[in-house]
């Protein structure tokens, strides 16, 4: 047998109904990798009592025959934005380094709820501002894949970065991120496994720390898209305590996971074709994966998002603008940090000069600014009917196509040194392919594909679906996946 945290959820599910192994096991096979493999930097906070008291109480219904669920026994990691109820909650901030929620988040109570053990908080980009994980106050998280030239350690991704270097470096079974402009899926494709962004309002916000709230979304980051399917599952969902959460059925995702994608027909934007993306990634798409879905049975076709080019300056404006005001509420009053001063205003400076990172403080910047009477009109309500222009662009396109494919990301993975040549704008260019799915508000996915012809890194597809519809996103990434 192999080991115990190679297996996927799937297999976990197998073994447990066998009796082949005991969750407790499987939990005890997880905190000595995290032990072992402190060096990535995925946790911020590890668990291990909490982990083990739950996963003794799997041991016993798996015993009696009498798991709740899928989820039931299977050890994942946490990402640090979702509030967790008497367990610290940092977001990666010093603002909130000892914040300790005193309620849980519906995502994560949902999961406890179908049985699931927590392991930890993961490691992310301070409030989940960052591409490669390099902003949060905890110090970065190491992808577990190395370069293969040098053998130099490349950056996760972000801002999930910690939930993604859980997932691949086996220390969870499956990890809980969020994405806002590509925190799930761009992490995922670094890391080599697989992270769905589904629809806006199909997982409830409540009790996640918010950045933007109208584009922030929960979203499950596992080894297999047949994992992802399970854990979507026990996280999905209608919650009256969201008020952006839709009421809509929750399919069970696994159901005809295997379909195939037979007379489907997939959407590749020309917009994209002349972009300026890394020879091997330019490669896994339009050759690679169309070969494979050619293949297998379907048709790929040219489609047009005319307003595509203006995604990624809508959402550096719109995203700084709502967390500008979201994080308004870390004044050293109620909770979190607080550095005194002379007087009310001292505190506030001194509470959110010493709290906020760099990245943290320039979004609140910008966002202000963009605020700000004068400028509202010009550039926050601007930006507003440029994202219903984007949206309405893929609308159109979905009236004819199943699914849209893009890279996840235009580069593979690269090291902290070369991160540190990037300004701000060359990191939100990592961006380009993911955060027009958010302003639409759609469900995408970034699934492997193949691994970079010298360095050897991993590289991710995105497939976007139609609102609602992350079942055939799913059946799509699975024949990606078995084509391997
Ligand atoms: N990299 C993007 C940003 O910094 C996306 C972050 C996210 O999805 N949370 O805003």
């Amino acid at each position: 047998m192999s080991k115990l945290t190679d297996l996927t959820i799937k297999e976990l599910n197998i073994g447990y109904d066998k009796k082949e192994f005991k969750a407790s096991e499987v939990t005890e096979a997880y905190l000595k990798n995290i032990d072992a493999s402190s060096n990535l930097n995925a946790y911020i906070t590890v668990t291990a009592d909490e982990a083990m008291a739950q996963s003794k109480l799997s041991d016993e219904r798996i015993g009696k025959g009498s798991r709740l669920s899928k989820m039931d026994g299977v050890p994942i990691g946490v990402k640090d934005l979702f509030c967790t109820k008497d367990i610290r909650t940092t977001a990666a901030s010093h603002i909130l380094d000892d914040f300790v929620p005193p309620y849980e988040s519906t995502v994560t109570s949902q999961l406890l709820t179908a049985g699931s053990i927590f392991l930890g908080k993961t490691n992310l980009d301070e409030f989940a501002m960052g591409g490669a994980n390099l902003t949060s106050y905890f110090g970065e998280a190491i992808n577990p894949i190395k370069r293969a030239t040098d053998n130099k350690e490349v950056v996760t991704g972000g801002s999930s970065g910690g939930s993604a270097a859980s997932v691949a470096g086996g220390l969870a079974a499956g990890s809980l991120g969020t994405d806002t402009g590509g925190s799930i899926r761009q992490p995922a494709a670094f890391t080599g496994i697989v992270g769905l962004k589904p629809t806006y309002g199909r997982c409830s916000r409540f009790g996640i720390i918010a950045y933007a709230s109208s584009l922030d979304q929960a979203g499950p980051m596992c080894k297999t898209v047949e994992d992802t399917a399970i854990m979507l599952n026990h996280m999905a969902g209608f919650d009256e305590n969201d008020s952006t959460s839709v009421d809509i059925a929750v399919p069970d995702f696994t159901n005809g996971i295997c379909d195939g994608v037979k007379g489907m027909k997939i959407g590749i934007p020309k917009e994209l074709l002349n972009e300026n993306i890394d020879k091997d990634i330019e490669q896994s798409w339009k050759d690679k994966a169309v070969r494979i879905l050619k293949d297998a049975g379907a048709e790929i076709v040219e489609i047009s998002l005319p307003n595509l080019k203006y995604a990624l300056a809508t959402y550096y404006i719109l995203a700084p603008a709502e967390a500008s005001s979201n994080l308004a509420r870390y004044d050293g009053v109620r909770f979190g940090l607080r550095v005194d001063g002379d007087t009310l205003d001292d505190m506030y400076l001194n509470t959110r000069t010493a709290g906020f990172g760099e990245e943290v403080k320039r979004r609140i910047m910008v966002g202000t600014y963009v605020l700000s009477a004068g400028y509202y009109d010009a550039y926050y309500l601007k930006a507003l009917k440029v994202q219903k222009l984007i949206r309405q662009d893929y609308l159109n396109v979905f009236k004819d196509v199943d699914l849209i494919m893009t890279p996840t990301t235009p580069m593979p993975a690269f090291t902290v040194e070369e991160s540190k040549s990037f300004d701000p704008i060359t990191m939100y260019l990592q961006d380009i392919f993911t955060v027009p799915i958010n302003l639409a508000r759609l469900p995408a996915i970034s699934v492997p594909i193949a691994l970079s012809s010298t360095e050897k890194l991993p590289i991710g597809i995105q497939l976007v679906g139609r609102d609602f519809d992350e079942a055939t996103i799913l059946k799509a990434a699975k024949v990606i996946e078995g084509a391997k």
